[in-house]
């Protein structure tokens, strides 16, 4: 997610991008699972418990949405392939109030679901082992709304799907807010794999994240692109080859233009905006093969198949997975940090929210790191050491007050500058210990060799002490649990 702008309980204005969001393994299955690649180990969330089932392992959603921008109603039909992660005889998955769960099977074979609030329990009918698995198929529709957020942040108005007036849709949903638009089990720890296929009207398009796999006419001959305004219907189907955390699964339906463009090493790229933002769309785009390669420079390769944005009119800075959902007005500065992200967030996630820092310490370094060597307003290159002690240094104090150290943020401050500022320099403090080629291939290795996973803060330590052969526990353990400003020395 990108940085933001005021701290509520203090005079002072901090200038901070908005914000954006692991797993062990599980034991083989008799028969052979195939989507064992979205395989999880959930825990409940240590920050926001109230959604997600640590027995529910999804490993694939099918989603087949239809989206009416006239009555704005979602109609949907979920088809999820599900593991128990432990003895279980239900499964608990989220899913909004709004939405109507019209029908519920297991297996083939119709349930007495119950929907309570924002949660769908299914029964199966009989006690399932650990890891057996099961097909959940649900039929629900609704009009989607947004649900509050658990932040401070002026600049994002609430969580989930929400319709724009021209009866588009669109999606943010960090740290939760998924299950508005589809039911999941909401919560970072249970990463899965993806198929999505939006049908809209003729001249509107659905976006969603992974590859782009086509657009047929709803009949069933094959198009490219929208068409007028005919009374017909096309399907976008996406499909996700990778492991995804529920925040980061992208959505909407709006009347997109669509853009095609290769990156860095013949990476395939799409861009999605409304024709109206398209000057500003091209400018931002323009740079993107550069983002590519100054991060791959640092952290490795560009740890996806497939790239893209959605662009939308409105504020909004959200590393959806492969396809980043950005204001087309935003500084380039913040698609850096969406696409530093890729890496450091949806390549690798935290497994709880309390490792929030993991993703946005990392972003926020990165989006320094470029805005020391492509400063605004036409300023001369300066080095990352000057940006944090211009941004970040003498506010570290204040952010911990204000919002808690990072390890520990206050829940109801969820991606306040704390989370972002305060790790930075702690791995700025890293750099300066390694010197810049082993700091950045700790963090390329950091990447590459968990991609797909989640991790948390002791599997990260343990990361880097193996890899240094240095105890560095002690002064990250300080950078994150502090309620002041840290002065313990990295070792040397
Ligand atoms: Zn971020």
């Amino acid at each position: 997610m990108r940085r933001v702008l005021a701290l509520a309980a203090a005079a002072v204005t901090i200038a901070v991008t908005a914000a954006c969001g692991g797993s062990g393994s599980a034991a083989k299955p008799a028969v052979a699972d195939p989507w064992s690649a979205g395989r999880s180990t959930p825990v409940a969330d240590d920050v926001y418990p109230r959604y997600g089932d640590p027995a529910t392992d999804v490993e694939h959603y099918g989603l087949d949405l239809k989206w009416d921008p006239t009555t704005t109603v979602l109609t949907g039909t979920a088809t999820l392939a599900v593991r128990a992660a432990r003895p279980t005889d239900r499964f608990v998955l989220d899913l909004a109030a709004d939405m109507s769960a019209d029908t519920v099977s297991v297996n083939g074979a119709p349930v007495a679901d119950v929907h309570d609030g924002d949660h769908l329990t299914v029964p199966v009918g009989k006690p399932l082992p650990a890891d057996a698995t099961a097909t959940v198929v649900i039929g629900y529709h609704g009009v989607p709304h947004l649900v509050p957020a658990p932040m401070t942040r002026s600049d994002i108005a609430g969580l989930g799907a929400q319709v724009t007036a021209g009866g588009g849709v669109w999606a943010q949903q960090e740290p939760y807010g998924a299950f508005t638009w589809y039911p999941c089990n909401d919560q970072p720890s249970d990463k899965a794999l993806y198929d999505v296929s939006i049908t809209a009207p003729d001249g509107w398009a659905g976006v969603s994240g992974g590859s782009f796999v086509g657009r047929t006419e709803s009949g069933g001959s094959a198009g490219s692109g929208g068409s007028g305004a005919s009374g017909g219907f096309g399907v976008y189907r996406w499909h996700q080859p990778n492991p995804v955390a529920t925040y980061l699964v992208a959505f909407a339906v709006d009347r997109f233009a669509e853009d095609t463009a290769t990156g860095p090493h013949g990476i395939p790229l799409t861009y999605w905006y409304l024709p109206a933002d398209a000057d500003a769309v091209h400018r931002l785009t323009a740079r993107i093969p550069d983002m590519i390669t100054f991060l791959e420079q640092r952290f490795g390769p560009y740890p996806f198949p497939t790239g893209g944005v959605l662009f939308r009119p409105e504020q909004v800075g959200m590393e959806t997975q492969t396809m980043i959902t950005l204001s087309a007005h935003s500084p380039a500065a913040d698609l850096l940090h969406e696409f530093a992200h890729q890496w450091f967030g949806d390549a690798v996630t935290p497994r709880t929210w309390s490792g929030l820092w993991l993703n946005e310490g990392f972003a926020a370094y990165a989006q320094y790191l470029w805005q020391a060597a492509y400063p605004a307003g036409g300023n001369p290159p300066t080095t990352i050491d000057a940006v944090l002690r211009d941004r970040a240094v003498s506010q570290d104090q204040e952010l911990r007050s204000v919002d808690g150290p990072p390890g520990h943020y206050k829940p109801g401050a969820f991606a306040s500058s704390n989370v972002y500022d305060c790790p930075a320099l702690m791995l700025n403090g890293l750099r300066h210990a390694l010197g810049d080629a082993a700091f950045y291939r700790l963090l390329s290795d950091w990447v590459h060799q968990n991609q797909g996973t989640n991790q948390d803060r002791n599997t990260f330590e343990a990361f880097v002490d193996a890899h240094t052969g240095r105890d560095f526990t002690p002064y990250i353990n300080a950078w994150l649990d502090s309620p002041t400003t840290p002065t313990i020395p990295p070792p040397s």
